[in-house]
């Protein structure tokens, strides 16, 4: 253990700068002359710099500083150490013994410390729950109803960081509502998401929010050509594929392997619903019927980030595609833009979310995608 703490003391963490006119400024600022909401929502895409910009803010809270970077209470907090910041975060949900984030805290600071941009997938695969149901469970509100009635330990404030409150049981939900409508004193709660319109509506109306935009290409670019040192060709694919999220760009990086398949289902689909091929998508429909349902919610959203692109380079509104980063999948994707209209685009993205909804609900996945199918083979 002290060996780890060592390496964790020599860990130089990496100096970010956030841009010129982001709103991260005006927040620390106003966090500085102690204008400190009890309930905030930060409201950032998946792989963005939410992460950064939350525990930067805690660290302006919690140092008498301002966020000095080298006194006690700020090493405490980058290690996420201090006693008054609690993680809440999704986890794998089950037996008695497990189904709450102190349990998996130290696999947590672990996946953080590498990975200053997380990703839900990166995360789920850390766990090793690609096939389990992954979110902060029923026991999880008990527990944060405790520890907010926890004293302080340093006698300022207290925080409570919950990472992907969409993915919070509703019974969790509601009882964090009660403890967001009777406000501790010197307690702040700051809920971390992705995907805004899947919280609570109520807990949403109670938090003041603060949407955070992608970074952006130019600055991944850049970003990926000095901390990376990639050559300049591929950091402007790199960038263009993530649409301006640096977790994006890194995981195309250090998952390519993986990333392969779903690039070559999604050339393969479009080609057997264009053509008709009925028998061809049955074979198609088993193959990704038998994945994990993380594995097929994430190939329907990769799908439809590679259609979004193929109707911007349909306008010439595209500087890279997606696909390039995968030289061994041949497509043609000017040609296949080309068959792209304003109605047959509406319905081929409505087809790609239904079945993501639907996978979330459990229905057979061989199903789904069969359905999907047919829908795209009637919308070309
Ligand atoms: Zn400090």
């Amino acid at each position: 253990m002290t060996s780890k703490v060592g390496f964790y003391l020599r860990f130089v963490p990496e100096i970010f700068t956030f841009p010129q006119q982001y709103p991260t400024h005006d927040w620390f600022e106003q966090a500085r002359n102690g204008n400190i909401p009890h309930a905030q929502m930060v409201v950032c895409e998946n792989g963005g710099l939410g992460w950064l910009a939350v525990q930067r803010y805690i660290q302006t809270i919690l140092c008498g500083s301002g966020g000095c970077g080298s006194c006690d209470v700020c090493r405490q907090h980058h290690l996420m150490v201090h006693p008054d910041v609690h993680y809440v975060f999704p986890v794998v949900g089950g037996s008695a013994s497990v189904g709450t984030s102190d349990v998996y805290i130290s696999e947590f600071r672990n996946y953080l410390t590498f990975n200053k941009f997380p990703l839900v997938r990166g995360w789920i695969d850390a766990l090793d729950a690609a096939q389990k149901v992954v979110q902060i469970s029923v026991k999880e509100a008990k527990r944060m109803g405790d520890l907010l009635h926890l004293k302080s330990h340093s006698g300022g404030y207290k925080v409570m960081l919950v990472w992907l409150p969409e993915r919070m049981h509703e019974s969790a939900a509601n009882k964090l509502l009660k403890t967001l409508e009777e406000p501790e004193k010197n307690t702040v709660i700051i809920l971390l998401t992705h995907a805004e319109e899947e919280v609570l509506g109520t807990i949403r109306s109670r938090c003041q929010t603060l949407y955070l935009p992608p970074w952006g290409n130019a600055e991944v670019e850049k970003w990926l050509i000095g901390t990376r040192k990639m050559d300049s060709i591929q950091a402007k694919i790199l960038a263009s594929l993530s649409a301006g999220s640096p977790g994006i760009a890194l995981d195309f990086l250090e998952n390519r392997e993986r990333l392969i398949p779903l690039a070559a289902h999604f050339v393969e689909w479009m080609r057997l619903a264009f053509k008709k091929d009925l028998p061809g998508l049955q074979v198609w429909v088993d193959g990704v019927g038998g994945w994990s349902r993380e594995q097929q919610r994430d190939f329907l959203v990769f799908s439809g980030q590679l259609l979004s692109q193929l109707t911007r380079l349909r306008h010439n509104a595209l500087r890279g595609f997606a696909l390039q980063w995968f030289p061994e999948v041949s497509f043609q994707p000017a040609g296949f833009a080309k068959l792209l209209t304003p109605r047959n685009i509406l319905l081929l993205h409505k087809t790609l979310d239904d079945a993501f909804v639907d996978i979330g609900r459990n229905i057979n996945p061989r199903l789904v995608f069969f359905d999907s199918s047919l829908l795209l083979m009637k919308a070309f």
